[in-house]
């Protein structure tokens, strides 16, 4: 993980005069170091060790804390707990249908088609989502080894 994302991301919570506790500060450097898109209960379960108080609902207000002022995003999938991402540059995800792991990948944005769906909807288009899905390498692997 870069240092530098880390500064960037308390000076950012700084500026918007988040205060900065030991725990929201984790959570913060547990995502920004992850790249798989924990769930809360991932990073709480990461996190437990560290400080013995804490609660999912913590975890979650914090989420919610970096969520509101733009650090963190939260990817929703129906009724499975959400997911969060730190990376909040355009990109789109691939996800794995077995063990369920997010990989990011980076296309250039699909602006005409949100700009078509703006056009035949009448919607005033806020942002789109696209998932690919498929098999990752771990779980071909796994495979490959149990067909042996
Ligand atoms: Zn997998
Ligand atoms: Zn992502």
């Amino acid at each position: 993980m870069s240092e530098v994302k880390l500064r960037q991301a308390i000076d950012t919570l700084k500026k918007s005069g988040v205060r900065i506790t030991p725990q929201r500060h984790a959570v913060l450097e547990y995502l920004l170091n992850s790249m798989t898109h924990p769930t809360a209960d991932d990073i709480y379960k990461a996190l437990e060790g560290k400080f013995p108080n804490m609660s999912v609902a913590t975890v979650y207000n914090n989420l919610r804390v970096l969520k509101d002022i733009g650090l963190v995003r939260e990817l929703t999938y129906g009724d499975a707990s959400s997911r969060f991402d730190c990376n909040t540059s355009d990109h789109y995800h691939i996800i794995c249908n077995q063990c369920g792991k997010i990989v990011d990948f980076h296309y250039p944005s699909l602006e005409e088609v949100e700009s078509l769906a703006e056009q035949v909807t009448g919607f005033d288009v806020s942002h789109h989502r696209l998932e690919v899905y498929g098999t990752c390498n771990a779980c071909k692997e796994q495979q490959a080894a149990n067909e042996q």
